[in-house]
Protein backbone atom coordinates (compact mmCIF):
# COMPACT_ATOMS: atom_id res chain seq x y z
CA UNK A 1 0.00 0.00 0.00
CA UNK A 2 1.49 3.10 -0.58
CA UNK A 3 1.07 6.75 0.94
CA UNK A 4 -2.03 8.90 0.44
CA UNK A 5 -0.21 11.80 1.25
CA UNK A 6 3.55 10.95 0.47
CA UNK A 7 4.36 10.27 -3.44
CA UNK A 8 4.75 6.34 -3.94
CA UNK A 9 5.98 6.01 0.02
CA UNK A 10 5.19 2.28 0.65
CA UNK A 11 3.76 1.97 3.79
CA UNK A 12 5.17 -0.39 6.63
CA UNK A 13 3.29 -3.10 8.61
CA UNK A 14 3.43 -1.98 12.78
CA UNK A 15 2.46 -3.52 15.52
CA UNK A 16 0.64 -6.46 13.25
CA UNK A 17 -1.80 -4.47 11.92
CA UNK A 18 -1.71 -0.99 11.25
CA UNK A 19 0.08 0.64 8.18
CA UNK A 20 3.00 3.53 9.05
CA UNK A 21 4.05 5.73 6.36
CA UNK A 22 8.31 6.34 7.46
CA UNK A 23 8.12 9.62 5.30
CA UNK A 24 5.44 11.65 6.92
CA UNK A 25 4.15 9.64 9.90
CA UNK A 26 1.32 8.62 8.91
CA UNK A 27 -0.56 5.67 10.17
CA UNK A 28 -3.44 3.89 8.17
CA UNK A 29 -6.32 1.94 9.90
CA UNK A 30 -8.53 -0.11 8.21
CA UNK A 31 -12.42 -0.29 9.37
CA UNK A 32 -12.66 -1.37 13.09
CA UNK A 33 -8.93 -1.21 13.97
CA UNK A 34 -9.16 2.41 15.57
CA UNK A 35 -11.82 1.04 18.01
CA UNK A 36 -9.84 -1.92 18.77
CA UNK A 37 -6.31 0.09 19.18
CA UNK A 38 -7.66 2.92 20.97
CA UNK A 39 -10.10 0.75 23.26
CA UNK A 40 -13.23 2.33 21.88
CA UNK A 41 -16.70 1.09 21.20
CA UNK A 42 -16.22 2.45 17.30
CA UNK A 43 -13.95 3.99 15.46
CA UNK A 44 -15.80 6.98 15.57
CA UNK A 45 -18.38 7.99 18.58
CA UNK A 46 -20.64 9.24 16.31
CA UNK A 47 -20.43 8.90 12.39
CA UNK A 48 -23.27 11.41 11.33
CA UNK A 49 -21.95 14.19 13.34
CA UNK A 50 -18.73 13.38 11.78
CA UNK A 51 -19.98 12.74 7.90
CA UNK A 52 -21.71 16.26 8.26
CA UNK A 53 -18.64 17.89 8.58
CA UNK A 54 -16.80 15.67 5.42
CA UNK A 55 -14.84 17.69 2.59
CA UNK A 56 -13.03 16.19 0.01
CA UNK A 57 -9.22 16.85 -0.07
CA UNK A 58 -7.42 15.20 -3.02
CA UNK A 59 -5.97 12.46 -0.92
CA UNK A 60 -6.82 8.59 -2.14
CA UNK A 61 -7.61 5.66 0.04
CA UNK A 62 -4.15 3.67 0.00
CA UNK A 63 -6.80 0.66 0.52
CA UNK A 64 -9.11 0.62 -2.33
CA UNK A 65 -8.56 4.51 -4.25
CA UNK A 66 -11.38 6.05 -2.89
CA UNK A 67 -11.10 10.03 -2.37
CA UNK A 68 -10.79 10.22 0.57
CA UNK A 69 -13.16 12.87 3.20
CA UNK A 70 -11.82 14.97 6.06
CA UNK A 71 -13.92 14.67 9.38
CA UNK A 72 -14.00 16.44 12.02
CA UNK A 73 -13.56 13.15 14.54
CA UNK A 74 -16.13 14.02 17.19
CA UNK A 75 -17.81 17.13 14.90
CA UNK A 76 -16.06 20.00 17.15
CA UNK A 77 -12.13 19.07 18.42
CA UNK A 78 -9.26 20.39 16.36
CA UNK A 79 -8.97 16.50 15.14
CA UNK A 80 -8.93 16.03 11.55
CA UNK A 81 -8.85 12.31 10.33
CA UNK A 82 -9.23 11.30 6.61
CA UNK A 83 -11.97 8.46 5.88
CA UNK A 84 -12.79 6.54 3.16
CA UNK A 85 -16.22 5.83 2.25
CA UNK A 86 -15.42 3.23 0.13
CA UNK A 87 -13.49 0.60 3.15
CA UNK A 88 -14.50 3.30 6.32
CA UNK A 89 -10.34 2.84 7.31
CA UNK A 90 -8.92 6.05 8.80
CA UNK A 91 -5.64 8.39 7.99
CA UNK A 92 -3.90 9.78 10.93
CA UNK A 93 -1.05 11.98 10.04
CA UNK A 94 1.51 11.92 12.49
CA UNK A 95 0.17 14.40 15.42
CA UNK A 96 -3.26 12.80 15.23
CA UNK A 97 -2.68 9.45 16.90
CA UNK A 98 -1.28 11.38 20.00
CA UNK A 99 -4.31 14.00 19.78
CA UNK A 100 -6.49 10.75 19.69
CA UNK A 101 -4.42 9.14 22.57
CA UNK A 102 -4.81 11.79 24.53
CA UNK A 103 -8.83 11.99 23.84
CA UNK A 104 -8.79 8.76 24.97
CA UNK A 105 -7.18 8.59 28.00
CA UNK A 106 -8.98 12.06 28.91
CA UNK A 107 -12.08 9.49 28.44
CA UNK A 108 -10.62 6.56 30.86
CA UNK A 109 -9.61 9.25 33.53
CA UNK A 110 -13.36 10.40 33.68
CA UNK A 111 -14.67 7.01 33.23
CA UNK A 112 -12.42 5.44 36.24
CA UNK A 113 -13.57 9.08 38.29
CA UNK A 114 -16.81 8.23 37.98
CA UNK A 115 -16.32 4.52 38.84
CA UNK A 116 -15.06 5.52 42.10
CA UNK A 117 -17.98 8.27 42.86
CA UNK A 118 -20.56 5.65 42.21
CA UNK A 119 -18.09 3.18 44.62
CA UNK A 120 -18.10 5.91 47.08
CA UNK A 121 -21.96 7.01 46.95
CA UNK A 122 -22.59 2.78 47.55
CA UNK A 123 -20.33 2.97 50.61
CA UNK A 124 -22.43 5.96 52.19
ZN1 LIG B 1 3.46 9.51 3.99
ZN1 LIG C 1 -10.85 2.63 1.11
Amino acid sequence: MKCPKCNDTNLMNVLGQLDFCPGCQGTWFDKDETAKYFSFEQDIPNLEVALATAQKKDFFCPRCNNELEEIQYDGSSDLLLDRCNGCEGLWFDSEEVDKLMKLANNQESAMSRMARLRQKLNEE
